[in-house]
């Protein structure tokens, strides 16, 4: 066995076999900058429902655009036996995503199986939030732990336009209430872009606090091809952060986690509210990132802003052992040097980049 493994574990040939294994101790590693492995996004579908323009845009993800074959996106099983892996290499935090999760027919089933299998401790779906009304309670009745809604706008119009004309705002605005009856915790995403949105900063600020809902601020990030990115459309997280403390003066919230990517904030006056801003673009945060993204079909990408995945999926068809698999993942892992966003401003990027719709944001 590799000489990068930090503690060995006992073979194990079969997925049958997976209760056996899961009562051994993870076998931890390291990539090349000493980060562990601990979260793992999963895009279950690269479709959606919306047309955001800085993910999905219009003109690009039109009605010729070819989403992948049905065969080639992950299966339940497959899935399942992957989180079990990867929980064998430290990962007890699963968030589900896409493209829209939640257009996924056996959602619930996905989200009742993960839970079954008692290794995670905090699974999580990022949602547009349009299908939660029908699916809140029985997320919650599957075991789903957390909710992350995307909500970039209050206001029907600038909802409307940020979407690609498919915003369904009251739908949005009924999934969190649903949530909440269901007592599912949220947190609500909101991506800023300078002269689009804006002006919705305060109100969605005031919405959060009202429900006593999380907030995080996103820099609008340089995802993908074909979102036509400019460095001058990003609202810089410091920008955002002084606009709400004029309005509602912030204080820092102690002790940030390891792997955390918002910097947290909390209310002077007492609101129990709480404040994050993601702020990849103007205070990269790779020294600490300990996420790794599985594909729509299968791949297993290190880096958010990678070009290439590894390809999981036909490893999985082919029979390999479970050890086997562990093994390979491992030694992708233990050889990462990703740190994009760190290197954004010195290098300005010519690469293909996947998109988030694809590789899960
Ligand atoms: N469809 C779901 C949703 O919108 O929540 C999940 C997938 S979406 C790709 C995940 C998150 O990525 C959303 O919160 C979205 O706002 C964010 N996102 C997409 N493109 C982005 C970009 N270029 N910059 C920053 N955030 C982005
Ligand atoms: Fe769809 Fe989410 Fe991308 Fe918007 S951000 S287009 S809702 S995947
Ligand atoms: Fe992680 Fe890559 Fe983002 Fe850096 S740029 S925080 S390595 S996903």
């Amino acid at each position: 066995m590799s000489q990068f493994l930090q503690q060995k574990i006992a073979p194990n040939k079969e997925f049958g076999n997976m209760a056996s294994m899961s009562e051994k101790q993870p076998t931890r590693v390291l990539d090349q900058m000493s980060r562990p492995l601990r979260d793992l996004r999963i895009s279950l579908t690269d479709r959606c429902n919306f047309r955001c323009t800085y993910c999905m845009p219009k003109e690009i993800f039109g009605a010729n655009y070819q989403f992948l074959p049905r065969a080639e996106t992950l299966r339940q099983d497959e899935i399942i036996r992957l989180i079990t892996l990867f929980n064998h290499l430290g990962v007890h935090k699963i968030r589900l995503t896409g493209g829209e999760p939640l257009l996924r027919r056996d959602i619930i089933e996905i989200v009742q199986r993960i839970s079954d299998l008692k290794l995670i401790n905090d699974l999580a779906i990022t949602t547009n939030g349009s299908l939660l009304p029908q699916y809140a309670a029985q997320l919650k009745n599957a075991g789903l732990n957390r909710l992350t809604v995307s909500l970039d706008a209050l206001d029907p119009q600038i909802a409307e336009s940020i979407s690609g004309g498919k915003s369904l705002l009251p739908k949005t605005l009924q999934g969190v209430e649903a949530a909440l009856e269901a007592s599912i915790p949220i947190k609500l995403n909101c991506v800023i872009q300078k002269g689009v949105n804006e002006s919705e900063i305060i109100p969605l600020v005031t919405f959060s606090r009202e429900k006593q809902i999380p907030i995080r601020f996103i820099e609008y990030m340089d995802v993908g091809m074909t979102n036509q990115w400019n460095h001058k459309e990003v609202v810089p997280s410091s920008h955002i952060k002084k606009l709400i403390h004029d309005h509602f003066p912030l204080i820092p919230s102690e002790n940030p986690l390891f792997g955390e990517t918002a910097t947290r904030f909390s209310y002077l006056d007492n609101n129990p509210g709480e404040i994050g801003f993601i702020s990849s673009i103007t205070q990269p945060f790779c020294s600490d990132c300990t996420r790794a993204r599985i594909s729509t079909k299968g791949e297993l990408f290190t880096c958010l802003f990678a070009s290439k995945g590894h390809d999981l999926k036909t490893l999985l068809r082919s029979g390999m052992s479970d050890q086997s698999l562990i093994e390979h993942f491992q030694n992708i892992w233990h050889h990462r040097k990703d740190r994009y966003s760190e290197q954004r401003s010195s290098t300005p990027s010519s690469q293909t980049k996947a998109e988030m719709s694809y590789l899960g944001g």
